[in-house]
């Protein structure tokens, strides 16, 4: 088995059932985030159809300003769903400084619902770490999940201490940034996820599926020196650990 903890099966479209046979062949265990209310509902659907593929719920930092007045209507899904993702800050692709109050809004709203309902959160923090570092120490919420960490590497210390896991992406065997990443975070608070299709065509120009997993796997036991199938089943049972947090909450 293998783990993709951060996707977006909404964003495979008319390869979606490409993507499905992928994933229950090649045994994926997948955290379907969502970036609004429509997509979690598509996700949430296609989950009946595999045992391999979690639903999260969650309004990405993009959609955050669209979504505002719908807060309300997300306090449901939010304690339905197993995880609550993505939320998080961007300030960095997001430049329009206007949206910044509403993604504000819209993510200590949702912390302060994983607060309330004990849910493990899956984090989008680029150009914002240090905000979200903030946030997540003032809304004390429960090991949280940080997706592509991109950012210095005193905050990513921070979050490491803070017992944050972190999903390496498929950016795991080019970029310098992510090398040093895997060389800090401690074996055990690691995590891969292919965050949907399109990152791999925005890494080297190819079309990402989800057995892009095993490149990133191979990626990361390579620079912690450890054997590929190790260093999997190292990462599938940090994984379980955290399915084992999402079932406890849900009971
Ligand atoms: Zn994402």
């Amino acid at each position: 088995m293998y783990i993709d903890a951060h996707a977006h099966l909404d964003q495979f479209k008319e390869n979606i059932g490409t993507a499905l046979k992928i994933i229950n062949g090649e045994r994926i265990l997948t955290l379907g985030c969502s970036m609004d209310i429509a997509s979690y509902r598509f996700t949430k659907e296609i989950s009946s159809s595999s045992e391999f593929i979690i639903p999260a719920f969650g309004i990405h930092p993009w959609k955050a300003a669209e979504n505002l007045d719908m807060l309300g209507e997300c306090d449901k899904l939010i304690s339905e769903a197993a995880c609550i993702g993505e939320i998080g800050l961007d300030f960095y692709w997001d430049t329009n400084k206007e949206n910044y109050p509403a993604q504000y809004e819209v993510f200590e709203h949702m912390l302060d619902r994983c607060r309330l309902y004990g849910k493990v959160s899956n984090i989008h923090t680029k150009g914002a770490e240090n905000d979200v570092l903030r946030l997540l120490k003032s809304y004390n919420v429960i090991s949280p999940i940080i997706h592509w960490y991109s950012g210095e590497i005193d905050i990513l210390k921070k979050m490491i201490d803070l017992g944050c896991s972190f999903t390496v992406s498929v950016d795991a065997g080019i970029s310098k940034a992510t090398r040093e990443l895997i060389k800090l975070v401690p074996s055990e608070l690691l995590l891969t996820e292919t965050d949907g299709p399109n990152s791999l065509v925005w890494i080297n120009g190819k079309y990402g599926y989800p057995d892009e997993v095993k490149n990133i796997v191979r990626s990361i036991a390579e620079i912690k020196n450890t054997e590929v199938e190790k260093m999997r089943d190292i990462i599938n049972s940090n994984f379980i650990k955290k399915l084992n947090l999402f079932k406890e909450r849900k009971e």
